[in-house]
């Protein structure tokens, strides 16, 4: 059996549900008063993924430093894949996806020079208060780089599983 040990980093401003989304997928909860460790930090979640190959996710996460928003390089060494996060009620959060994403492109790159796979993740989708259109988030990703993006709701368990797979699905592709 194979085993794929797959670092993945979770980035983007603070609030929008990261340490919530690290904690739902790997502990498969949902719980508004959870907070992790401030902190670099990181979970393990191991997936079987075919008959042939496991796969050992380490989801990094920055909690609680996003104020740092150039992060040291150790947080990206070895990094093959990342999530920018933002919260569909704030427009801010979306626009900071631009800097996340230059950053990481900065800093973390493939052996071969290529920039890491990346999924743009639109969290919050079931409040009521949105306001970015798909469309609008259709083209900022396009504009940026990111492999795809996705509607999200951690709270109600909405694509969280669904995101992870579709990124490591392009992590694996490129291996
Ligand atoms: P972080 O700072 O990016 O790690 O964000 P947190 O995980 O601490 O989440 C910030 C707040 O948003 C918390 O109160 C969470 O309960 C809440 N939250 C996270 N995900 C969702 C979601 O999908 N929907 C809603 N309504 N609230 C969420």
């Amino acid at each position: 059996m194979a085993e794929h040990l797959l670092k993945i980093l979770v980035v983007g401003d603070g609030n929008v549900g990261k340490s919530s989304f690290v904690h739902r997928y790997v502990n498969g909860q949902f719980n508004n008063a959870y907070k992790m460790t401030v902190g670099v930090d990181f979970s393990v979640k191991v997936l079987h993924w075919s008959d042939k190959e496991k796969v050992r996710l380490q989801l990094w996460d920055i909690a609680g430093q996003e104020r740092f928003i150039s992060m040291t390089r150790i947080y990206y060494k070895g990094a093959l894949g990342c999530v920018v996060m933002f919260d569909v009620t704030s427009s801010a959060s979306l626009l900071s996806c631009r800097r996340w994403k230059q950053d990481l492109d900065n800093k973390a790159m493939l052996p071969n020079g290529d920039s890491i796979p990346c999924i743009l993740l639109a969290n919050k989708c079931d409040l009521a208060e949105r306001v970015v259109s798909a469309e609008s988030i259709g083209r900022f990703s396009e504009a940026n780089g990111f492999v795809t993006w996705m509607e999200i709701s951690v709270k109600d368990n909405k694509n969280v599983g669904e995101a992870m797979r579709r990124l490591v699905e392009e992590i694996l592709l490129i291996q």
